[in-house]
């Protein structure tokens, strides 16, 4: 926590020099130049609330901004020297097909809160603001919530009740999550952030289910906040012109995912926004901002014409438009030394001064995709990621690696896979051929 606190310090003071002493304008040009003429700013945020002190009590923090921080963001940005723009523009000048008088900044929302509708739009509407909404099609016009939303309000049941939960009935990596939290080592936030990282959705289902259970059920297990759009409210935003674009269909992390999967979740989640709202859907945000080469091939097939990733880089004249990338804001990125709102401290977001000086460290979105080259009668259906890691000895042999769980068996056909342990667990490359084995009957032992 002091450690935070000591970097928000260094930051904020950081800032205000660079501000105010021309500093900032300087590295915001450097980066221009770096970037091929123009700078093209992609920002990223999630909810949008109107009570920020409230919601911080019962929310991931780093989901949320206050609509006067948000408002104050488009002003900044504006003031800053950034057209805001939308995201077709911004691919169009990246690939040259249309030339920017300014910087462009366009604005994205992840997930389609409810809260977007309510506290942003209004504000976006008024100032006329372009921004363009990530859906997860399958969880629109309903009151279903998401993974992470609650899994953090079952987390925070579990501290205050101070229930000790039993992991015998729980998937395996539960001890990962919770023990950090019940030993205080680690906030229900900062703990849910480091492991949605690297957990397959099924594995929160499966501690979700676990702690709901042994909680005893009822009506308070679920949060109240978090809850989506209606297809009503998208089509309202969609009259005045913001635009949609597709996020899977049950916010799934799709490197994790076979290809019928992947193909699934990208069309039909498409597909349903060009039904339900009557407007053409070319862009995604992968979830967990994961990405591979695999997906990028289903999204191009399928009339994409971009992806945005959440590594916080700049992107470049010419880049691929299918990995843009995107700096995520929440309200404590504006926070001063004093833990008041600083203007400085924005506009030196925005411009990237912190990744000019090399103080912060983006996190990459690229994956290996193991589950794309399975091939056979039973392709995509037979393979799964394993939840558990084997022995750092097995996995030094290739990199990247995943450890993939075979539920029928296959013959791996590839000379850089370590050997099969137990039977039942093969170690991978992202580009490693796994044959079924009623492809080839005859070859197996
Ligand atoms: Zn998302």
């Amino acid at each position: 926590m002091a450690g935070k606190v000591f970097r928000r310090a260094a930051k904020a003071a950081a800032a205000g020099v660079m501000h105010y002493s021309g500093v900032r304008k300087a590295m915001a040009a450097y980066r221009r130049s770096q970037s091929g003429g123009r700078r093209i700013l992609i920002v990223s945020y999630h909810r949008v609330v109107g009570d920020f002190t409230g919601e911080l009590q019962r929310s991931i923090p780093g989901l949320l901004i206050s609509q006067e921080t948000f408002r104050r963001h488009l002003e900044e940005a504006h003031a800053a020297g950034y057209e805001l723009a939308s995201i077709g523009d911004a691919v169009d000048v990246m690939a040259g097909r249309r030339t920017a008088k300014k910087d462009l900044c366009v604005v994205t929302f992840d997930d389609g809160y409810r809260d977007v509708y309510r506290y942003a739009y209004p504000v976006m509407k008024r100032m006329g603001v372009p921004a363009i909404t990530y859906l997860p099609t399958a969880f629109i016009n309903t009151d279903k919530r998401f993974n992470h939303d609650r899994l953090f309000h079952l987390l925070r049941r579990v501290q205050e009740r101070r229930f000790r939960p039993d992991f015998e009935t729980m998937p395996g990596p539960s001890l990962d999550l919770l023990g950090p939290i019940l030993s205080g080592h680690k906030t229900v936030s900062a703990a849910l952030d480091d492991f949605i990282g690297e957990h397959p959705t099924r594995i929160l289902t499966g501690i979700i289910d676990a702690l709901e259970k042994q909680l005893g059920g009822g009506a308070d297990l679920m949060p109240e906040q978090g809850d989506v759009m209606s297809w009503d409210e998208v089509r309202t935003m969609a009259r005045d012109g913001f635009e949609f674009g597709a996020h899977t269909l049950g916010h799934t992390v799709l490197t994790q995912e076979p290809t019928s999967v992947v193909e699934h979740e990208i069309v039909e989640s498409k597909r349903t926004i060009e039904r339900e709202v009557g407007v053409q859907v070319k862009d995604f945000a992968y979830c967990n901002g994961w990405y591979s080469d695999e997906i990028i091939r289903v999204l191009s097939q399928n009339g994409f014409r971009s992806g945005v990733t959440t590594e916080d880089l700049p992107n470049r004249v010419a880049g691929d438009p299918f990995t843009l990338k995107r700096k995520v804001m929440w309200e404590n990125f504006s926070l001063g030394m004093m833990g008041d709102y600083s203007s400085a401290l924005t506009v030196c977001q925005f411009d990237d001064c912190f990744g000019v000086l090399g103080m912060s460290r983006p996190v990459l979105g690229r994956r290996p995709h193991s589950l794309s080259s399975v091939v056979g009668g039973t392709a995509g259906a037979n393979v799964l990621i394993q939840d558990s890691v084997l022995p750092q000895a097995t996995l030094t042999k290739v990199t990247p690696v995943e450890v993939v769980e075979v539920t029928e068996p296959v013959r791996v056909t590839d000379t850089r896979v370590a050997p099969v342990v137990g039977g039942t667990q093969v170690v991978v490359a992202s580009d490693v051929a796994l044959a079924s084995e009623a492809a080839q009957p005859e070859e197996l032992q």
